[in-house]
């Protein structure tokens, strides 16, 4: 249904400005559009300040799960290990380092150049500036004798999982007021919503949320995207649930005054593979209840932590996934190109010798970090 009139500026919304609006941001992996919620305007400019604000904050989430987008990737982050080292995580589970090393030593016999790079053209790049210092090198053997290895870290990566904030804020209220929307009722009957979208000083109206089991039919691993609102003339209430990864829970008052039909809406995904889920959602809130909600008093100690151990072996097992699928066909890419056998002829048995301690070779790395992984789990 075409609503009349944008949700954030009143506008008339015509054919010239209707826009496609995702309902959770596709940045991190909300596929679901609606038409006729808001004007083209508020949509690019919410999604620079509210979206991309909210889209940072799950970041390493959405790396960590690994969320594909319509378009481009979840972009490559950089984090700190429990030991102080800087890796930097990228969305196909491969990780680098953060950044390149040079090391120059000297001994009696000459010096001794160690170099790190992030890529063969960084490694390149820098051994033009080794030549430049030494014009004695060879670059050309230097390059050919150069290694690609695979970097792990050996102590665990620390994730920052703090979220909110006044534009993230936004962006989850304008999620459910845009399933308002579809469901046929007014934006503008959503005076606390609009209140809050349209003014830099309006009150928030959205609170976490851990108390009760709001998802009655959770799918325990699943660290699904959920949008939930339910209008009820009785209570004059249009409340409004929204849940990301399985771990960041927020209940919304959107309406207090609400007089027309009762009506429930829900939007549920997993953000992993675009999977439509059929969730139960049971959401009865007093205004007090709502209240202690946005005074941070409906999380019960250890409740985020819980929430938070239900999905993680997901992410893990499916970075572990990407990462050997990735390690695997580069290895074996790499082995069969260089085992001496010429395109299109057949392979001896001295080429498949070689391909398999080639393969072997590349995934070292990776078979030596499952093994230190597995260790450390038991
Ligand atoms: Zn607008």
């Amino acid at each position: 249904m075409i609503a009349n009139e944008c949700a954030l500026c009143d506008i008339e919304i015509t054919l010239e400005n209707n826009t496609k609006e995702h309902v959770i941001p596709n940045a991190i992996g909300g596929r679901k559009k609606i038409s006729g919620f808001i004007c083209n305007a508020c949509n690019n400019q919410s999604g620079d300040d509210w979206e991309s604000d909210l889209a940072s904050q799950l970041n390493p989430l959405s790396l960590f799960f690994g969320i594909t987008r319509d378009r481009g990737e979840v972009p490559s982050q950089k984090f700190e290990t429990t030991d102080g080292n800087k890796v930097v995580l990228n969305v196909d589970g491969a990780m680098d380092i953060a950044k390149p090393e040079y090391i120059e030593s000297i001994h009696d016999a000459g010096v001794n150049i160690s170099i790190s790079a992030r890529s063969m053209k960084e490694a390149k790049h820098m051994l033009k500036g080794v030549k430049r210092k030494y014009p004695q090198v060879e670059l050309d053997d230097l390059i050919s004798n150069a290694t690609e290895k695979s970097y792990y870290p050996s102590d665990m990566i620390k994730f920052n999982l703090s979220f909110g904030g006044q534009k993230a804020g936004r962006s989850i209220v304008k999620s459910a007021l845009a399933l308002v929307v579809e469901s046929g009722v007014s934006a503008n009957q959503c005076e606390h919503a609009g209140n809050y979208l349209r003014n830099t000083d309006g009150e928030a109206c959205f609170g976490y949320y851990y108390e009760t089991e709001v998802v009655t039919n959770r799918p325990q691993t699943i660290p699904f995207h959920c949008v939930y609102v339910k209008g009820n003339p009785e209570t004059k209430q249009i409340i409004g649930y929204v849940e990301y990864f399985g771990i960041q829970r927020m209940v919304m008052l959107l309406s207090s005054t609400y007089s027309g039909n009762e009506f429930e809406n829900i939007y549920a995904i997993n953000p992993i593979n675009g999977e439509l889920l059929d969730l139960d959602i049971e959401l009865e809130l007093t205004n007090q209840d709502i209240k202690d909600a946005y005074n941070y008093k409906k999380i019960p100690q250890g409740s985020i932590e819980e929430a938070l151990s239900q999905v993680i072996p997901t992410g893990i097992k499916s970075s572990l996934e990407k990462e050997k699928e990735r390690v695997i066909n580069k290895a074996v890419k790499y082995a069969f190109e260089n085992c001496g056998a010429k395109e299109g002829e057949s392979l001896t048995e001295e080429h498949m010798e070689k391909v398999s301690s080639l393969v072997y070779e590349k995934l070292e790395a990776f078979l030596l970090h499952q093994l230190t992984i597995g260790r450390k789990r038991q």
